[in-house]
């Protein structure tokens, strides 16, 4: 299984920090069904004037392992003894790109954040993608999103003709894109071709899928073959998908993206705040604000690993209380922190973490007393925050709603920061005083809300406190 990225441009080995790999060293990694190693083939040939570096990600795994059941299958033999899975690009190669190029897939690039913002002249090539009859659908499926697609078909095999062609292709794409959306591209299409997916197609894929596909997904002429393809044809998935992409449609068109951490950076962000005390003031303000109002249910947006969950759950006043996230591994360290997994029907009932991201609508948010969003809008790209606000205010419309952010002023307090460096390597923004009051005010008059601000943590005389809170209140 062969995956690669050409960079036609200037500078193209920057192309290595982009993706955080080395182009002088080769790297191997170990994988739960194989092995995949990640090196550069070529590395800024110049062809006329121009640079071309490209990156190889060879994914090899044992064929009998998958058979017998060993790896990449839930029950055993879920592939035959002879399969095609070493050769062919296949959700393998999904999981293998979001394993060895998570970081670039979050458009973080440290030192060459400029670059990884900009469309690049890329080419991409999928070695042996299954397509059976549907060689119409490569073109349908990639154009919309700005590629050129090309393709090398095959005689099935040349001593019996009779055989017809292949069902395989060799795929290229190019285009000039973001590398991040590339990425994201071929993780999503690959198995919408190739549909043996190597594990069970479960609600987290609907998650995933919506996450991967937030900024092109909603428009895509063809999302429903896409979606129907990717989520396995199940019915009950695709229906969910399916109404949170229309929901999405209507809530924005726009195709700019947002980055969702797949994680929190918990350990930089504990060295870049005195993480701890101001932490547990700000929940603390959170809760004071919840009872201020008399909230009994409430909802925790963005409640990463439960903390504010978990004080909830200790005050009686509050009768409901549900933690949503983007990311699983957020959630899965909320349920072992809420001791979820041995918790008890009367428990169960006031409490319920789940999956969903704050860009889509969600009928699941409506119906509390007050909606928390606690350090979350800074993780959206700027270009999202609409899209967020009629979410949240429009659709979910919860009576009271609390929202904290820092306040960027307060930065110059942190000797190790840099002007405009911001606190956490995942956020988008971070707002002055002024700019979040600006935001909250004119959100709150635009959906018939009134806002109140007060600050968390240490008042510094010129500067402010370091975190900021909003309490919105329906009219
Ligand atoms: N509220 C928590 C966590 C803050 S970190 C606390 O104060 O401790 C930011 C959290 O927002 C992360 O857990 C991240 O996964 C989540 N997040 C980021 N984008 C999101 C989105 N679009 N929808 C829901 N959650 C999101």
């Amino acid at each position: 299984m062969l995956f690669t990225i050409t960079y036609t441009g200037q500078n193209t080995t920057d192309l290595g920090y982009l993706l955080y790999k080395n182009p002088y060293r080769p790297q191997t990694f170990e994988l739960t069904y194989g092995k995949a190693y990640v090196f550069y083939p070529e590395v800024s040939k110049r062809i006329n004037t121009l640079e071309r570096t490209t990156v190889a990600l060879l994914l090899n795994i044992d064929p009998l392992d998958l058979a017998r059941g060993k790896t990449g299958s839930d029950s055993g033999g879920l592939f035959d003894y002879v399969n095609d899975r070493p050769y062919v690009s296949s959700s393998f190669m999904s999981t293998a790109i979001s394993k060895v190029f998570g970081t670039s897939m979050t458009g973080r690039a440290d030192s060459r954040q400029e670059l990884s913002d900009s469309p690049l002249d890329l080419t991409a090539n999928i070695a042996m993608l299954p397509c059976r009859g549907e060689l119409a659908k490569l073109n349908s499926v990639f154009e919309p999103l700005g590629y050129e697609v090309s393709y090398e078909t095959f005689i099935a095999d040349e001593k019996f003709p009779e055989w017809g062609e292949s069902k395989y292709v060799n795929l290229t794409i190019r285009g000039k894109v973001r590398l991040r959306d590339l990425l994201k591209h071929v993780y999503v299409l690959i198995p919408v071709f190739d549909r043996q997916k190597h594990y069970w197609v479960g609600t987290d894929e609907v998650e995933k899928l919506l996450r991967l596909g937030e900024d092109w997904l909603p428009n895509h002429p063809e999302k429903a073959y896409i979606t129907g393809r990717y989520l396995n044809r199940r019915k009950s998935l695709v229906n969910i998908a399916f109404e949170r992409l229309s929901a999405a449609n209507a809530v924005d068109g726009e195709i700019i993206p947002p980055e969702i951490p797949e994680t929190d950076d918990t350990e930089k962000t504990a060295k870049s705040e005195k993480k701890l005390n101001l932490n547990s003031q700000r929940l603390e303000s959170v809760i004071a604000a919840l009872k201020n109002c008399g909230a009994k249910s409430v909802i925790d947006i963005g409640c990463g690993e439960g903390n504010l969950l978990n004080l909830l759950m200790k005050d009686n006043q509050f009768t409901r209380i549900t933690g949503v996230d983007v990311s699983h591994t957020a959630l899965e360290r909320a349920s072992e922190k809420l001791k979820l997994y041995r918790a008890n029907e009367h428990i169960r009932e006031r409490i319920q973490i789940f999956q969903g991201s704050l860009t889509y609508k969600d009928s699941r948010f409506a119906g509390y007393d007050a909606a928390c969003v606690v350090e979350v809008i800074e993780h959206l790209d700027i270009s999202r925050l609409a899209a967020f606000e009629r979410v949240l205010f429009e659709f979910a419309k919860p009576p009271i709603v609390i929202i904290t952010t820092p306040n960027k002023e307060y930065n110059a307090n942190y000797k190790f920061l840099d002007e405009d460096d911001l606190r956490h390597g995942d956020h988008r923004f971070e707002w002055t005083r002024a700019k979040f009051k600006d935001w909250a005010n004119k959100t709150a008059e635009k959906f018939g809300y009134n806002a109140q601000f007060s600050e968390i943590g240490e008042v510094d005389e010129k500067y402010g406190a370091p975190t900021q809170m909003g309490v919105l209140k329906i009219i």
